[in-house]
């Protein structure tokens, strides 16, 4: 990584406000400002962290952009799904190299280029077909050709079903998950994970009602992160006085499978249970472990 620029390549420009700007150099290509523009040629065989001048004097610190620059300012046809949200649900389908991943839909690709990124291998259902075509390119555009060997999407209806089987996990961003919770059951394997991102609770609510109406799944959760930035100057240290004060919900459960053992199992603490006990003294991993917890 750590070459220096080429032709082709994606850059981040930073004025001195912190304006942000993506461009692929291309030959003969500028970069035009309010304030002359900058040859691409300029920046050409230097290293990240050039500062580079425009012909009537402004500086422009040059980066490579990470994923959390490119999916903010990606070209999009659906709302995507933001970082503040994107991490979370990596780390809640616990995503990791090899994991066999379904995602519907797929919008504008910003969950499946995270996705990918932390080593995914997944199978998309969009009914889009522009959508579908502009999270191929963003995947491509960003990732690289190479990405898309472990990307498969279909123009397809998630609501009628999944063809998939053994899958590790099902990741969900569409209007009505709770209509793929039956499909999901199918094509899960056993110990796999559900997550569904839905911007209303109204829609959590009725995922977690149709998965413990199926007992098939053990430890629902719903939860949501606030993310706060803070201004930091000086002496002026506080939170910043505007914030993204909703996105979305995230519900998970893992699958049991639909089988005898899991219909009798006796039901598994609820997390928030688990959460309320933690701070007596008396209770250890193993006592929170263990289902009988709160007889
Ligand atoms: N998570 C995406 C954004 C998804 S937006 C991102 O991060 O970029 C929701 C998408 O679901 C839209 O593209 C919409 O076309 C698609 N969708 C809605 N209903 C669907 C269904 N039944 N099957 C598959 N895709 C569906």
């Amino acid at each position: 990584m750590n070459k220096p620029f080429d032709y082709g390549e994606r850059v981040l420009l930073l004025d001195s406000k912190q304006r942000r700007y993506l461009l692929v150099l291309k030959e003969g290509g500028e970069f035009h400002s309010h304030n002359g523009f900058v040859p691409h040629a300029d920046i050409v065989g230097n290293h990240e962290g050039l500062i580079a001048r425009s012909t009537r004097g402004s500086s422009y610190t040059v980066l490579r952009p990470t994923l959390e620059d490119f999916v903010v300012q990606m070209p999009r046809g659906a709302q995507v799904i933001y970082p503040k949200d994107l991490a979370p649900i990596c780390m809640l389908a616990d995503i990791g190299p090899g994991v066999r991943v379904f995602e519907s839909g797929v919008g504008s690709g910003a969950l499946s280029m995270t996705m990918l990124r932390w080593g995914a291998e997944i199978v998309g259902y969009e009914i889009r077909e522009d959508f579908l075509n502009r999270a191929t390119s963003n995947v491509r555009s960003f990732l690289g050709e190479d990405a898309l060997s472990r990307y498969h999407v279909q123009l397809r209806d998630a609501y009628e079903g999944i063809d998939e089987t053994d899958l590790d996990r099902v990741v969900l961003d569409l209007p009505e998950p709770w209509n793929v919770i039956r499909h999901a059951e199918t094509s899960l394997r056993l110990g796999g994970i559900f997550v569904a991102y839905t911007p209303s609770i109204t829609q959590a609510a009725k995922v977690r009602e149709t998965l413990a109406e199926s007992r098939a799944w053990n430890g629902a959760r719903t939860l949501e992160v606030l993310h706060r930035g803070w201004h930091i100057e000086g002496q002026a240290v506080r939170p910043d006085h505007r914030m993204v004060a909703h996105t979305a919900f995230l519900t998970t459960a893992r699958f049991l499978g639909v089988h005898e053992h899991a219909a009798m199992a006796e039901p598994l603490p609820e997390v928030d249970d688990l959460e309320d006990l933690t701070p007596q003294d008396d209770v250890t991993l193993d006592d929170l472990e263990r289902p009988t917890l709160g007889e």
